[in-house]
């Protein structure tokens, strides 16, 4: 796509809109969503698309992702699959079978499938050792074909309090050239509420590192709706995150109290979150002040400079979505190592066993670590790539879409014009007949425009209360 027909970035908090649409859905990192995952999907299935995949498309490029679970202690507002010790040794087993299944997996692909992407996630990545980050990272090259640095996008998920001096600069020698860090809150008093205690200049000093050591697209995470957050404490934070920090990417997520899913939270007083009211202002003014400093909404919580790759990407038409969240690499089969992990890879999903033991037992046996996953149908393949474009364009072309698809567009979804028609009605989307286009004030709400495409929502059994979409 060129210059003259980039799209638009354009945001505008819309408070009637959001509170019109107020209500709880996915968040669309696959589709069909995990919750319709199933047991009849196991590693001989998964093993089937590997080889129907790479028949048909061997040149296609490799995504990996390693889920390293631990975490020294517990943040309460914590919704991740993560194992917290203080035990360090608890690693060690779980190194040698992650680096099995690395064999294990490596098998199913030809040495020419490159690797072009590689995220550490967790958990805490920056829970294991150096040494032991490097020896994994050792097995990665002894047995996938890892592109060369500068062409391949090699991420870790860093923690401030496990990075001491040194730490940055020994992961850029291993490889690793994009990284993110967790922040949340700058607020002491917030910090203590849940149990993560991390100094402005602890955070400073790794970002600095990062920088002078070459890491691309600096990422920081902030959480909204923390126990003590005032609109003035938030906006205090982010003002400090802009100035001191300067990240070329910034996530900034709601947090979504659901203590009856997630153990941790049950730490948090809920006497002490802030009302709902107070949690839209702080979104207006956050999304005021991040495009005032001069960062473009990409969507769903995310925000970059205009010269990240994620930004451009997203102007160009080019940005995709996957479990890793946005991504610019499109040309990806997505493979996950470690517990809990999904891959995508295909025309299916599967996802590794979430417990240690089982996980081990299976790994030892010599198995993928399968639990379950889904072979997508016909529809499900369409309706994910009308998702897909959504979340990544805010707009989609009937006639292009209906074309690449195989289908006419208007036909297959007159079910859906129902729902499309109200939308346009109360100002979450235009539609000119043929493109559909999110209006600003929509785009926050991208979930529920999504949701209309969604066939599972309408139709099929409902597996689990999913967070607010705002
Ligand atoms: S937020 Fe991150 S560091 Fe904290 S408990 Fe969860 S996974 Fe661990």
């Amino acid at each position: 796509m060129t210059a003259a027909l980039e799209l638009s970035q354009e945001v505008r908090f819309d408070r009637a809109l959001i509170e019109k649409y107020d209500r709880a859905g996915p968040r669309y990192t696959s589709y069909p969503t995990a919750p319709h995952f199933h047991e009849g999907f196991g590693p001989a299935e998964l093993q089937r698309e590997f080889a129907r995949s790479n028949a048909e498309q061997a040149d296609r490029a490799l995504s990996l992702y390693l889920h390293i679970p631990f975490c020294d202690t517990v943040c309460y507002y914590c919704a991740c699959n993560k194992i917290v010790t203080p035990d360090r040794t608890r690693a060690l087993p779980y190194l040698e079978a992650l680096i099995q299944e690395i064999r294990l997996m490596a098998r199913h692909f030809a040495p020419e499938r490159q690797v072009t992407q590689l995220h550490f996630g967790g958990g805490s990545p920056s829970y294991l050792t150096l040494a032991q980050t490097e020896r994994l990272w050792g097995a990665l090259r002894d047995h996938f074909n890892l592109a060369p640095g500068a062409l391949g996008e090699y991420g870790i998920e860093a923690d401030p309090r496990e990075c001491p001096e040194g730490t940055i600069a020994r992961l850029a020698e291993i490889g690793f050239n994009r990284i993110s860090f967790g922040v949340q809150d700058l607020e002491p008093a917030v910090q203590k509420a849940v149990n993560r205690i991390q100094p402005l200049e602890l955070t400073q000093r790794c970002v600095a590192e990062s920088r002078a050591h070459g890491f691309h697209s600096i990422n920081l995470d902030l959480i909204y709706g923390l126990p003590l957050q005032t609109e003035e404490s938030f906006l205090k934070t982010l003002e400090v995150v802009i100035r001191d920090l300067d990240p070329d990417r910034l996530a900034v997520f709601n947090y979504a109290h659901l203590p009856q899913y997630f153990t941790p939270q049950r730490r948090i007083d809920a006497a002490q979150l802030p009302p709902a009211e107070v949690k839209l202002q702080i979104l207006e003014k956050t999304i005021a002040r991040l495009l005032a400093a001069g960062y473009v909404y990409v969507g769903m919580d995310h925000f970059a400079k205009p010269g990240d790759e994620l930004a451009t990407a997203q102007r160009q038409g080019s940005l995709h979505r996957n479990f890793q969240g946005y991504t610019t690499r499109a040309e990806c089969d997505l493979v996950g190592l470690g517990i809990t992990s999904i891959t995508q890879f295909g025309h299916a999903y599967a996802q590794n066993f979430k417990t240690l033991p089982e996980y081990y037992a299976r790994i030892e046996a010599g198995e993928l670590a399968t639990f379950r996953g889904v072979e997508l149908t016909a529809d499900d393949r369409i309706r994910r790539d009308v998702i897909m474009r959504l979340l990544c364009d805010f707009q989609l072309d009937r006639a292009a879409t209906g074309e690449r698809l195989g289908i006419d567009f208007n036909r297959y979804f007159a079910e859906e014009s129902k729902e499309i028609a109200r939308m346009v009605d109360e100002g979450l989307i235009e539609d000119d007949g043929n493109l559909m286009r999110v209006t600003a004030g929509g785009r926050l709400l991208i979930r529920n425009v999504c949701m209309a495409f969604d066939w599972y929502l309408a139709n099929g059994p409902q597996k689990k209360a999913f967070s607010k979409t705002i």
